[in-house]
């Protein structure tokens, strides 16, 4: 069943309800969004995996501390699963949640609001609706796409690819926008471009690949899906796109976006231009735009911005600032000996519970147990029959003190369901999800 405007609907007026019950209506921005309790404040930014991991450990952990989480959107939506979504193969009933249930069931205030931006020195957080001061913030505002890297500072090509070319890879209204052209595209060639390392999920756009791939074959569609990867091949996918799409999938790794024109649906490769009838652009991704404002991203050993937050690896706050963690996908390098932790669901939450652990401890003047996070995650290889591949990364640390990482892959020839029961219990843990 499609995700309805009605459920939408239903899920926002219920969340308006909170932020009127909590908020000071829209009079000043300097006026405190909440008055100030005796208890000492953690403000989460961002409802995702990451943040409400954070909201729902720190509730557990230290239930003398005060936790307001602050999310944008409505509803909260995963993007785990959403592959399965976009071609009809999943419920939208598993991946939409009202961000009430969660925070009535752990005890937290959720405020529907977009942060503009962050006073560090002031320890405050700046809204449209007012500020909220925080002794202990945690950022998880997940990732945003670098259109500079292709239109430079031309906003009108970056605000119509997002309208027009959507790659639902930030939750929000992209997901409608993508499942809509999916389902009425009629043929011709659809050119998918994919970021460059790293990015969230990697496996992700190749799964979608098949996705489509499958949906072509099915409805008989003469189109052709054209793959354009700066990346080398992902776990083989180059090669089961030539045994089981010849027809509908055209992959071509190694190839690097030199520009895109969305006007006239046009790109240039390093190999090749291209005209597209549609698209799924996906430009290269950074940590979200409040790193940023924050004064939070990594400089490489030149200086330049890495576009990814500057956390301490092991504690996660930012090095610039220990009042401020850093966790999701934001975040940049774990370690020198394999970069990037994956940007993944279940790493985002992992690193909520870090998080909420380090503030718990440093709440009551000790140090925390040093914790570090781990990853798994399903990804489908072929549709029909189903085939999965399960992707697990866990970490320990080296004799002088790096992480380390271990990453094992096992391809599941007749999967049953496993994907939905792990997303179920991801949910159960920060979501409060029960089965009916
Ligand atoms: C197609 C696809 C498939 C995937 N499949 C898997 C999978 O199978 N398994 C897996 O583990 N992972 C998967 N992932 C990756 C997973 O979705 C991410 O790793 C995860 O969402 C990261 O969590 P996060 O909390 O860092 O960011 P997000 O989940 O993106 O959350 C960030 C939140 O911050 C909010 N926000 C941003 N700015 C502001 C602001 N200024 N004010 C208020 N709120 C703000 C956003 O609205 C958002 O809700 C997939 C991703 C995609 C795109």
């Amino acid at each position: 069943m499609p995700f309805s405007r009605r459920d939408f609907i239903a899920a926002s007026a219920a969340l308006c309800t909170s932020l009127a019950a909590h908020a000071t209506p829209l009079i000043s921005v300097s006026q405190p969004l909440l008055p100030r309790s005796r208890s000492k404040r953690v403000v989460i930014v961002g409802g995702g995996w990451g943040g409400l991991s954070a909201a729902r450990h720190l509730r557990d952990l230290a239930p003398e501390l005060e936790v307001v989480l602050l999310e944008k959107n409505p509803v909260f939506w995963s993007l785990p699963l959403s592959n399965k979504w976009l071609t009809g193969l999943a419920d939208d009933k598993l991946l939409a949640h009202g961000y009430p249930t969660a925070a009535s069931a752990y005890g937290y205030t959720f405020i529907q609001t977009e942060v503009s931006d962050i006073d560090r020195s002031k320890r405050l957080v700046i809204t449209p609706q007012g500020t909220l001061d925080y002794d202990w913030l945690i950022l998880a505002v997940g990732i945003r796409y670098d259109y500079a890297a292709w239109y430079g500072d031309d906003r009108r090509a970056a605000d119509y690819t997002l309208k027009h070319y959507p790659c639902a890879y930030i939750p929000g209204s992209e997901q409608r926008a993508l499942k809509e052209k999916l389902d009425h595209f009629k043929g011709g060639d659809l050119v998918m471009t994919l970021p460059p390392m790293p990015y969230r999920c990697p496996p992700s756009p190749y799964e979608r690949a098949c996705m489509i791939g499958a949906l072509l074959k099915s409805r008989r569609i003469k189109g052709k899906l054209i793959v354009l990867d700066p990346n080398s091949h992902v776990l083989g996918f180059g090669r089961i796109f030539s045994e089981q799409y010849p027809d509908q999938i055209v992959y071509l790794p190694e190839t690097r976006i030199k520009s895109v024109d969305p006007f006239s649906k046009t790109l240039q490769t390093e190999v090749d231009d291209f005209h597209f009838d549609d698209a799924i652009l996906m430009a290269p991704q950074q940590a979200g735009d409040l790193a940023w404002k924050a004064g939070l991203i990594a400089r490489d050993g030149e200086g330049k911005p890495t576009g990814w937050a500057d956390q301490h690896p092991v504690h996660l706050h930012a090095r610039k600032d220990e009042n401020v963690f850093l966790i999701g996908d934001m975040i940049d390098k774990a370690s020198p000996l394999f970069g990037h932790y994956p940007k993944t669901g279940q790493m985002a939450s992992r690193q909520g519970r870090i998080a909420a652990r380090e503030i718990a401890a440093r709440a009551r003047g000790v140090s925390a147990e040093k914790l570090l996070p781990d990853s798994t995650c399903y990804v489908f290889t072929r549709i029909e029959p189903l085939e999965m591949t399960r992707v697990e990364s866990r970490y320990r640390f080296r004799g002088d003190g790096l992480i380390v990482q271990n990453v094992k892959q096992n391809h599941d020839p007749n999967p049953r369901g496993e994907d939905v029961q792990w997303a179920k219990a991801m949910f159960a843990e920060f979501l409060a999800f029960k089965e009916n």
